[in-house]
C-alpha cells in the first residue's frame, strides 16, 4: 500500500490506542508522519522507531504548544486530531479543574488545531478528528463532560466545513463506539453493559478505526465533508 506516498501528516495523540493505529496506517502507506505525546514517551519512542515517523511531545490541554507544533509541521496535507481524554464521576463532585482540562484537550486543541492547519494547508487537505458516538448518545450516567466535548466537535466540523470548503480542504468527525484500547479495554468491567448497547457485541479494534481516518483521508472523500461518520457497532442506534 502506497496511498499517501508523498503526503505530511500531523496525528495529534499518537502515542497509544487509536492513535498509534492512525499513525502505523498512514506510516504503511507511504506518508511521512509526525506524531505528538504527552505522557508515554516509551511508548511514542519504540512507535516512532517501528514506524519510520516522528514523535514529538506536545500536551494538547496547551493551546499554544498545539498551535506552535502545527505551524512547526510546515504544510501539512492531513491532520488527524486523536487526543482525548475522558472523566468519570457525579458531575456535583468532580473536580471544576479536570473538566476545564478536559474541554481544553478534547474541544479547544481540535479547534485550535484545525484553525491553523488549514493556514497553510493546500487544496485537497483533510482534517480529521476523533469524536465519539457519545456525541450523540450517552446512555450512562458520570460522562456528561466528555459527552459535551464530543457534541461541541459536531458543530465545530459543520461550522469549519463552510469556512474550508472554499480552500478545497475537508474536516471530517470519526465517531468509535467502544474500542479496544487502554482507555476503554475489552475485558474491562463496563464490558457487559457496553455491549447490551450494541448489534454487534464486541469492542471495535484500532485499526477498523484507522481504516475509516484513511478512507476520509484518500482521494475518493473530496465530496464528503461536514459529515459525522460513527463506527460503533451501533452503539449508538
Ligand atoms: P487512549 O487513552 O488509549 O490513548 C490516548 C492517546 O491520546 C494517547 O496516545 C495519549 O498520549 C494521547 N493523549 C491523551 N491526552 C493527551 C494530551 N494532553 N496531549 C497529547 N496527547 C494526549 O485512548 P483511545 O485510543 O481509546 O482514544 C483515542 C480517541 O478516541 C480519544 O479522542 C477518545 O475520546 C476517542 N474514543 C475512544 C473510544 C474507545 O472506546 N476507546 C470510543 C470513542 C471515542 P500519551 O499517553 O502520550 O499522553
Amino acid at each position: 500500500m502506497a496511498g499517501f506516498q508523498g503526503k505530511s501528516v500531523l496525528v495529534l495523540g499518537g502515542s497509544r490506542g487509536i492513535g498509534a493505529a492512525i499513525v502505523r496506517r498512514f506510516a504503511a502507506e507511504g506518508a511521512t508522519v509526525t506524531f505528538t505525546y504527552a505522557g508515554s514517551p516509551e511508548a511514542a519512542e519504540r512507535l516512532a522507531g517501528e514506524t519510520g515517523s516522528k514523535a514529538v511531545v506536545t500536551d494538547s490541554a496547551d493551546r499554544d504548544a498545539v498551535i506552535a507544533r502545527v505551524q512547526e509541521s510546515g504544510p501539512l496535507d492531513v491532520l488527524v486530531v486523536n487526543a482525548g481524554i475522558a472523566l468519570f464521576g457525579d458531575a456535583l463532585e468532580l473536580d471544576p479543574d479536570a473538566v476545564d482540562r478536559l474541554i481544553r484537550i478534547n474541544v479547544h486543541a481540535p479547534y485550535h488545531a484545525a484553525v491553523e492547519a488549514a493556514r497553510r494547508m493546500p487544496a485537497g487537505g483533510r482534517i480529521i478528528v476523533i469524536g465519539s458516538v457519545n456525541g450523540d448518545r450517552m446512555p450512562v450516567p458520570g460522562m456528561a463532560s466528555y459527552a459535551l466535548s464530543k457534541s461541541a466537535l459536531q458543530g465545530m466540523a459543520r461550522g469549519l466545513a463552510r469556512d474550508f470548503g472554499p480552500r478545497g480542504i475537508t474536516i471530517n468527525i470519526v465517531q468509535p463506539g467502544p474500542i479496544d484500547t487502554d482507555a476503554n479495554p475489552e475485558d474491562g468491567p463496563m464490558k457487559e453493559l457496553m455491549h447490551s448497547f450494541m448489534a454487534i457485541k464486541r469492542h471495535g479494534r484500532p485499526e477498523e478505526v484507522a481504516g475509516m481516518v484513511a478512507w476520509l483521508a484518500g482521494p475518493e472523500a473530496g465530496f464528503v465533508t461536514g459529515a459525522m461518520h460513527t463506527i460503533d457497532g451501533a452503539f449508538g442506534a
